[in-house]
């Protein structure tokens, strides 16, 4: 079972894509952690990249279908990927479908996480994550409270650069303008399921294993 987990900046992908980790054996690729971790090498095409990330724009197919391709075609998770932050505009999401087809995959199903805007400036202001385990959490909907994990004992709270209200409208036009598209794509395809992620984010994970068992 492959999943694209599809909605806007703030609609709680990240957060549904750990539970669908802890509950049905699948691999999370989220090309926005894969950047993130590329722009630790300082080299300038991280630099070049950030400051995409930091405007709210999409960075290069051509960067992120290199990544991709190096996940899809890895045989450990072959058939138990989450797709989360990709595709993004219909190229990507063209993409994907000719990838899919060369390592003899496909999506099973693609999550809509339905959020009113009005929402996601409060949620992506109060997101923090753990430094160690990356678990994200939530100042005012779902506040940090202990790791599982023994080595995130020291962990620090941290906040994403990109994570303010200014550059959230632009990410928010951003989705809009290139992603919202893809749904077209996908609805032709007959694979969107709605999902409302207004509600709190254990009855958001319900509404998700409820599909899952009616796929
Ligand atoms: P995305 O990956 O779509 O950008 P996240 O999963 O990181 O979104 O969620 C954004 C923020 O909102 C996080 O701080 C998360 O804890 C919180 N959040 C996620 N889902 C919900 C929900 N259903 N209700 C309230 N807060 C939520
Ligand atoms: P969110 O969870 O809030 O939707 P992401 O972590 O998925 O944010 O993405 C953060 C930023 O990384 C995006 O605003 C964009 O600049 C870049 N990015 C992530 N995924 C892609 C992608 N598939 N194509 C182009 N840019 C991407």
């Amino acid at each position: 079972m492959n999943i694209v987990i599809f909605g806007p900046p703030g609609a709680g992908k990240g957060t549904q894509s750990s539970f669908l980790i802890n509950n049905y054996n699948l691999f999370q690729l989220s090309t926005g952690d894969l950047l993130r971790e590329e722009l630790k090498s300082g080299s300038s095409l991280a630099k070049e990249i950030e400051g995409l990330m930091n405007a709210g724009k999409l960075v290069s197919d051509e960067i992120i279908n290199n990544l991709i391709e190096k996940k899809i075609s890895d045989k450990k998770i072959q058939n138990q990927i989450i797709f989360d932050g990709f595709p993004r505009n219909l190229d990507q999401a063209k993409t994907l479908d000719s990838l899919l087809l060369k390592y003899n995959q496909k999506i099973s199903v693609v999550l809509n996480l339905k959020v009113d805007y009005s929402i996601l400036v409060k949620r992506i202001s109060g997101r923090v994550s753990c430094s160690v385990c990356k678990k994200t959490f939530n100042e005012f909907f779902d506040p940090p409270t202990e790791c599982e994990k023994s080595e995130c004992k020291n962990r620090s709270l941290t906040r994403r650069s990109d994570d303010n209200e200014e550059t959230v409208t632009k990410r928010l036009n951003t989705y809009d303008e290139q992603t919202l598209p893809i749904l077209g794509h996908y609805n032709e395809m007959n694979l969107v399921k709605d999902v409302d992620a207004m509600q709190d984010i254990s009855n958001v994970s319900e509404q998700i294993s409820n599909i899952i068992r009616g796929l």
